[in-house]
């Protein structure tokens, strides 16, 4: 008898879950830490997918996580629909490569749309003597937690110096919320962001202990900006923060991915629903004034489109 009512319940819960997932379709975002532009990124997105959800039937949810590589591997183990990447990281998961190396190429990796610029953002504490990015051997950095995608740029960068963990006097990995406090408490020497620009996690360290942004400029960034189609040299304008100079760095882009697991239907209204609300979608983050849906449907994106938003450029003529 119990057994029965078990499952006279369980068939029920079926039937309702059955019936609300034929009118309604849940959509993930993951992003990165909240202080970031990649979490606001995401709660742009699915802000307006789900103003329109009474015509769809789709809800979207952002959810802050531990950056770019995180998204990935989630979105490969089919936990997320959707993921904010870094161009390089998109690049490397499709080929598995690097940071995905063992792991296989990941061939059901699609491209959505590319985002922000994020330029490699080095932030020093006033007191600790550097000026250049090679100041930093010896000092007490910040490198990022793993799984985000300035720890692995970071990795990256160092093989192309030269460089190991030993070689700095403290390597912490400390998730992005909390290496602001971090640097101005004097816990660290710097700290080490990829991001979009401008920022709150950047502003905040520069308002608060007078941060200083340090350029990232000679042979090893020239040559990957030459090399590579995810990196390119990038630049934070003089006057952005207390800067009086132009910084010139290396920079990536952020990239919004999913995979062939999430239907053509459910990527098409997302697509749509941020492509027809252009304007008020780049009025939600400073960092996206920088947009141009003509850019977004092709720059720095290695995976193939996903087929939802294929069809959604090509009706809106945007390929
Ligand atoms: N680029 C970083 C990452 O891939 C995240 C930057 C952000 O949170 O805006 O993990």
């Amino acid at each position: 008898m119990k057994h029965l009512v078990l499952g006279a319940a369980a068939a029920a819960l079926a039937i309702g879950m059955g019936t609300a997932s034929a009118q309604q379709q849940f959509v993930t975002i993951g992003t990165g830490g909240v202080t970031g532009v990649y979490y606001p990124a995401g709660g742009a997105i699915c802000r307006l997918v789900n103003q329109g959800r009474a015509e769809h039937g789709i809800r979207c949810s952002a959810e802050s996580t531990g950056g770019s590589v995180f998204n990935v591997n989630t979105i490969r183990e089919g936990e997320l629909d959707f993921g904010v990447v870094q161009s390089d990281v998109q690049f490397n998961a499709l080929n598995g490569i690097e940071q995905f190396d063992g792991d296989g190429e990941f061939e059901e990796l699609r491209a959505v749309f590319s985002l922000h610029p994020e330029p490699f953002t080095v932030l020093a504490h006033p007191d600790s003597d550097i000026e250049t990015f090679e100041d930093i051997l010896g000092k007490r950095v910040n490198v990022g937690n793993p799984g985000s995608g300035q720890r692995a740029f970071v990795e990256i960068l160092m093989d192309e110096y030269g460089w190991t963990m030993d070689d700095f006097a403290l390597a912490s990995e400390l998730p992005s919320r909390e290496q602001a406090a971090a640097l101005c408490d004097n816990r660290v020497d710097a700290i080490l962001f990829t991001v979009g620009h401008p920022t709150g996690s950047i502003a905040e360290p520069v308002s608060t202990c007078n941060a200083q942004l340090v350029p990232v400029t000679g042979d090893v960034p020239e040559r990957l900006a030459e090399e590579t189609p995810y990196y390119f040299a990038a630049t934070i304008p003089a006057g952005m923060y207390n800067n009086d100079e132009d910084i010139q760095t290396l920079g990536v882009g952020a990239t919004f991915v999913s995979s062939t697991n999430t239907p053509d239907d459910a990527v098409y209204e997302v697509v749509k629903a941020v492509f027809e609300n252009f304007e008020e979608f780049k009025a939600l983050h400073p960092a996206f004034e920088v947009l141009e849906r003509e850019t977004m449907v092709e720059a720095l994106l290695s995976a193939p489109l996903h087929d939802g938003a294929r069809r959604y450029y090509e009706e809106a003529g945007l390929l």
